[in-house]
């Protein structure tokens, strides 16, 4: 049971109880109904047989001419009524019947005993025989099938288990639907927390009406992620704080060494330390922007700078100004946009996606490589795809490959100028425009970046 579902082994449990204590109860009423009955038609034949033997003690004292069969024939008239009699003197000899080819206990063995016996008949039948004796010696042995009641007690059993079967069915049922009422909450409970992410911690989960332990529960998660939701957004404040107070002496860092490293007094001793510096600080500078603009992402993006944008043409513009990037690592650069492809956005940040993307298949492909931008699309998306023809990625490393600061190779994305977060911004742009991004990568062959944006239907 380990692995299914809540409701699954609720009703599993549940059904295994009502079928073991049907099972329990039908066994008990065997055993009591078979019981009862059969002790019931048990002492019938006992009374039967001190009957009998009253009226053989009534023949011995007061003759009436007849024969003790005559009498007891007279008397009880046994054949009709499938009774079974059986008596003997005290020597054994049969006196009823006279004849023992109709005696149909004759030669059962049955011990001389005063109780009840039960006895199966070379027929099968099984039947309970009831035994006493006279003063005289005689023994009297009355019996009757216990067929019929095994047969009365086999109706009501069946009768049992239909009604059994029945109630077992409805209460199953009953159960289906009770649980999925109860566990309903819960379910609409766990698709409202799914769709709660980072960016939407703002949200809350339905409280149920009825005032149960469910409605509890979902007041406690709702109260854990107002304090997530203070948490991150503590930090995301933070984040954006720090990267706009580093952001402005950086660029204050960056222009006087910059000035420095152009004035032609600086000693030529100064001057690869000086230019070492620069290009840290340069780095740090792209890095603290790139963290400025994820933190903004994060922060949620407005919606009010949005338009309606062609991302063929945001591409094609975008790829002629890497061109020149391109050239000077001698890579082919070509741009196919075959049609307009419409989306709401925000121009800027579309344009970002295909810088960075432009931007690491430059850097991760030899010279003499190949780059293919390409805009189509179909019913639902505007696809962007950025393919090269360079080193490819690891199989294990596409997985992390849009997480904040991951690089395949650290030092070679460093030595490129490279932060390990590009592709993360990507990521963070295209789930603000409602969008995804996907990658197909061979190791030494070349990877595919493709970029899904929901399409709109045109300029407005
Ligand atoms: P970086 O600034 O290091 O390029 P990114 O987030 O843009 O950071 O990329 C993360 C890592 O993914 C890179 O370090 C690189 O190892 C790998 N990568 C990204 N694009 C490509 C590509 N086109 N070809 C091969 N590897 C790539």
């Amino acid at each position: 049971m380990k692995g299914k579902s809540l409701k699954f082994r609720l009703l599993i449990w549940y059904g295994a109880w009502l079928v073991g204590g049907l099972v329990f109860l039908g066994v008990v009423l065997y055993a009591g109904l078979s019981e009862s009955l059969i002790r019931a038609l048990s002492s019938t034949q006992q009374q039967r047989a001190a009957r009998i033997a009253e009226t053989i003690w009534a023949w011995h004292q007061f003759p009436t001419g007849r024969t003790l069969s005559e009498e007891i024939d007279l008397r009880f008239a046994p054949r009709s009524k499938e009774w079974l009699f059986r008596i003997t003197d005290k020597d054994g000899t049969l006196i009823y019947p006279t004849r023992p080819a109709s005696d149909p206990l004759n030669g059962f063995g049955i011990a001389l005993q005063t109780g009840v016996q039960k006895v199966r008949l070379s027929d099968g039948t099984r039947v309970v025989i009831g035994m006493v004796s006279t003063e005289q010696g005689e023994w009297i042995q009355a019996g009757e099938s216990l067929e019929p009641v095994y047969s009365r007690i086999h109706e009501s059993m069946a009768l049992f288990l239909g009604v059994a079967c029945i109630f077992a069915l409805m209460a199953m049922l009953g159960a289906c639907l009770l649980v999925r009422r109860t566990l309903a909450p819960v379910e609409a409970i766990a698709a409202a927390a799914a769709r709660i992410t980072s960016q939407s911690l703002s949200e809350r989960l339905p409280v149920p009406r009825q005032r149960d332990e469910i409605a509890h529960l979902t007041e406690t998660l709702n109260q854990m992620i107002s304090r997530l939701d203070e948490a991150f957004q503590l930090n995301q404040r933070f984040e954006v704080d720090a990267s706009h107070e580093l952001r402005t002496p950086l660029t204050i860092l960056k222009g006087e060494l910059e000035q420095v490293l152009r004035d032609s007094r600086l000693e030529p001793w100064l001057q690869p330390s000086l230019g070492l510096l620069f290009e840290e600080v340069q780095r740090l500078s792209h890095l603290v922007e790139s963290l400025l603009t994820l933190s903004r992402l994060d922060f949620g993006q407005t919606q009010e700078e949005w338009e309606t944008v062609d991302l063929s043409e945001v591409a094609a513009v975008t790829a002629e100004q890497m061109e020149l990037l391109a050239e000077d690592k001698e890579i082919t650069m070509t741009c196919q946009t075959p049609g307009r492809a419409w989306v709401s956005g925000d121009r800027a940040r579309l344009k970002q996606i295909v810088v960075n993307l432009c931007d690491n298949a430059i850097k991760y492909t030899n010279s003499g490589g190949r780059i293919t931008i390409s805009v189509r699309s179909n019913s639902e998306n505007a696809i962007l795809e950025v393919q090269d023809t360079g080193m490819g990625i690891p199989h294990e490393a596409v997985p992390h490959l849009f997480e904040r600061f991951f690089r395949v190779d650290r030092a070679r994305s460093r030595e490129l100028g490279g932060v390990g977060i590009g592709l993360s911004i990507v990521k963070a742009i295209c789930q603000a425009h409602r969008g995804h991004v996907e990658v197909e990568s061979r190791l030494g062959f070349g990877s595919t970046f493709r970029v899904f944006l929901p399409r709109t239907s045109g300029q407005t």
